[in-house]
């Protein structure tokens, strides 16, 4: 079974559409761009257009490459101070001479619509409610959409990064898996993943995982946006690996349009928080 994470965006959309017509709100999302890598610039766009397609305002601030530490920190303390702005985005990797984690820990953990500031994670750990990292939240959906079962599973996440692999890991335990984190000092990893019943691949690999890594009838959910001679593809041999699995998602139109759906509900809730009176 192919898992159309793009058909299922396109129909998260059209509800989210409704329902923020519905309740009268118009939540507003801000991203920032710092420099001019094509690929971020391409995101931020998509982003904005799918904030078109459901009704949500966007701003875009751009920075340019050679901008600071404290230059964007600027601009974040405004944003966080606009009662206008109900999400902010940051659109990572920044250039290498700015601080990423003093970036993220500056966006109030209200309109932290990634997910990303230490408390937000906290929350993950401690499986509170609060915004959950746009990727793995994706993910999740897929995999409830789908009726993918994950209680008592063994689930085998490839990647331990703080905006994938980590925060997959964490919900797919709080969905009731049996999670085993993989990374590059990982000793025999297709043995690993040879047991997995739903086996996420974020390593940023071209086709890494091979058939022969894959137990038969397994869940395999490709993160992997990896660009070779110009097209693009994920960490897993789609080819081989679907003749093995027995659901899996493809690249492009797996997760990538998943990830924006989280956004676009993340960038919501903030807004329906900020509407409600303080407990
Ligand atoms: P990252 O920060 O580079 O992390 C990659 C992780 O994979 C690291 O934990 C690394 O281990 C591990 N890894 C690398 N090579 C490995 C190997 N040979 N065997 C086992 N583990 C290995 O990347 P990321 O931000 O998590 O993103 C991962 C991929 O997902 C990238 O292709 C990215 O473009 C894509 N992505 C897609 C979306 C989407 O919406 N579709 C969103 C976010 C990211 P160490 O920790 O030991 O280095």
């Amino acid at each position: 079974m192919i898992l159309d994470g793009k058909g299922l965006a396109d129909r998260r959309l059209e509800l989210l559409k409704k329902e923020i017509s519905e309740r009268g709100v118009t939540p507003t999302l801000a991203t920032v761009l710092v420099g001019d890598d094509p690929a971020s610039a391409m995101y931020v766009r998509m982003k904005h257009r799918a904030c078109d397609q459901v009704g949500i305002r966007s701003v875009n601030v751009e920075l340019p490459e050679g901008a600071t530490t404290s230059e964007v920190l600027d601009r974040l303390k405004m944003l966080n101070e606009d009662p206008e702005i109900d999400g902010i985005l940051v659109q990572l990797p920044l250039p290498s001479q700015i601080d990423t984690p003093q970036v993220i820990n500056a966006v109030y953990p209200e309109k932290d619509v990634d997910g990303y500031h230490p408390q937000n994670m906290g929350k993950l750990v401690g499986g509170l409610p609060g915004p959950r990292s746009c990727t793995p939240k994706g993910i999740m959906t897929i995999l409830n959409e789908y009726g993918v079962q994950t209680s008592g599973a063994h689930a085998v996440v490839i990647g331990r990064s703080v905006d994938v692999g980590r925060p997959m890991a964490l919900l797919l335990m709080l969905a009731d898996a049996t999670v085993t984190i993989c990374h590059s000092k990982t000793r025999d990893l297709a043995a690993i993943t040879r047991q997995a019943d739903i086996l996420v691949s974020a390593a940023g690999r071209p086709t890494m995982v091979t058939a022969d890594m894959v137990k038969p009838g397994a869940t395999v959910i490709d993160v992997g946006t990896n660009h070779v001679n110009g097209k693009l593809c994920g960490d897993v041999d789609f080819q081989a690996v679907s003749s093995v699995a027995g659901a899996i998602t493809p690249v492009p139109g797996g997760v990538g349009p998943m990830t924006i759906v989280s956004l676009m509900e993340n960038t919501l809730e903030a807004a329906l928080s900020r509407c409600r009176p303080a407990q």
